[in-house]
């Protein structure tokens, strides 16, 4: 059975493109790039070459591109940098629909006496950017925002964000981790301060991210020893890796709006053929501003763990947003944020697609689903009276 793989939020494949040349730095040239040898002082050109495609896909200088382990490193690591770089201030701005490298981290700060401001969002998952920026204090630290989120897709107000805080001086973060890679990015016309990237979300390998942080922001290291990455990251570079990712930004630039031409119309293809077959279907999120490869959608009355597990018996492979199957007892904090009623929560489905993904495959989901569900609501001892309090993990 062929594995139909419609996860790519949570990671992607690797391209082949990308393993080529990557290869080569994990079978030959192993060296260190801070190696005085020419074995391993080599390495150093490639991984600046790899920093500048990095950089242009980004738009950016690549000395504003620093390399992490991956997209929490990131996330942390500008957190961290803007609260040690502003001792006397002791408020941050967020939203609740953060992924947990942000929101935990904000958390973390909370518990070490900051102050920090969850601005909400409405049943569509839509920010009120005054809101966000009315949060704003004297002492606010940074903002830190998405660009879109991992979960529902949509895609927030950062170019309005960006520019508001600028005007006013206060630093600004944005995970752009859901959409490097998916979308055009122009930094040269967006003055956030600091961005964060994740390899592995753009067809890279597990295990390597970026930060960008713009030139003459100031910043604090978070992981601090040797002198790598001019004294902003220490560790040994992860050559092979940061080789890929170059190649996988490199790659992305390439076909970027075919890209998003074919993923918005394979992801409509099915959102629209699910929602007219699956009754008490419904799409979680702003229909209007998504990201072109992810739809969440809910399936009342039905348990998502449930419908995931059938799906899986066809080799497809999805996520739900009650995270009861992925090790956490908590339904989905970005649904619960946006008010989505519990029936809906709990038989909620994310399909994310990527270019790997084929009309075929979509078809073959829009074939089983119906049944799927069907099937699962005759077997539910509870059908359309099912209780709150039933729905609720144990
Ligand atoms: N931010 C967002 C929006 C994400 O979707 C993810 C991963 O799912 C991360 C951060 C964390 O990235 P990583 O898995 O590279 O640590």
């Amino acid at each position: 059975m062929n594995t139909i793989y419609l996860d790519n939020n949570a990671t992607t494949a690797v391209a082949p493109e990308v393993l080529d040349e990557m290869l080569p730095y994990l079978r030959d040239f192993y060296g260190n790039p801070s190696s005085m040898h020419t074995f391993g002082g080599q390495l150093h050109r490639k991984v600046e070459e790899a920093r500048e495609k990095v950089a242009q896909l980004l738009g950016v200088e690549p000395d504003e591109i620093i390399f992490t382990s991956c997209g929490t490193e990131s996330d942390n690591t500008a957190l961290m940098s803007a609260v040690e770089s502003f001792p006397g201030r002791r408020h941050i701005v967020t939203t609740r629909i953060e992924h947990p490298a942000v929101l935990n981290f904000c958390k973390h700060l909370a518990r070490k006496g900051y102050r920090v401001s969850f601005v909400p969002v409405n049943n569509s998952g839509q920010l009120d950017t005054d809101e966000l920026l009315n949060a704003v204090h004297d002492d606010t630290v940074v903002v830190s925002c998405m660009y879109a989120n991992n979960e529902i897709g949509n895609i927030y107000a950062i170019p309005e964000i960006a520019k508001a805080l600028r005007e006013r001086h206060i630093l600004f973060h944005t995970d752009a981790v859901q959409v490097v890679g998916k979308l055009p990015i122009d930094l040269k016309k967006l003055p956030v301060d600091m961005l964060s990237l994740s390899g592995h979300k753009l067809h890279a390998p597990k295990g390597i991210g970026a930060l960008y942080v713009r030139k003459g922001t100031r910043f604090f290291p978070y992981i601090i020893g040797g002198h790598q990455e001019k004294g902003r990251r220490a560790g040994t570079e992860n050559v092979a890796s940061i080789i890929g990712l170059g190649k996988a930004c490199e790659l992305a630039m390439k076909n970027l709006d075919e890209e998003v031409k074919y993923l918005t119309a394979l992801r409509d293809r099915l959102e629209t053929a699910l929602l007219q077959k699956c009754p008490d279907s419904r799409v979680n999120g702003d229909a209007a501003s998504r990201l072109p490869n992810t739809t969440n959608l809910s399936f009342e009355y039905v348990e998502g763990e449930a419908i995931l597990l059938r799906l899986n018996e066809y080799g497809i492979c999805a996520s739900s947003g009650s995270a009861c199957t992925s090790g956490s007892l908590e339904p989905s904090h970005v649904l619960r944020a946006m008010g989505v009623p519990f029936t809906a929560i709990h038989g909620s489905i994310r399909f994310s697609l990527s270019r790997y993904n084929t009309e075929e495959e979509i078809d073959k989901v829009i074939e089983v689903m119906p049944g799927i569900i069907k099937e699962l609501r005759e077997l539910s001892p509870f059908g359309k009276d099912k209780t709150q309090e039933s729905l609720k993990c144990s």
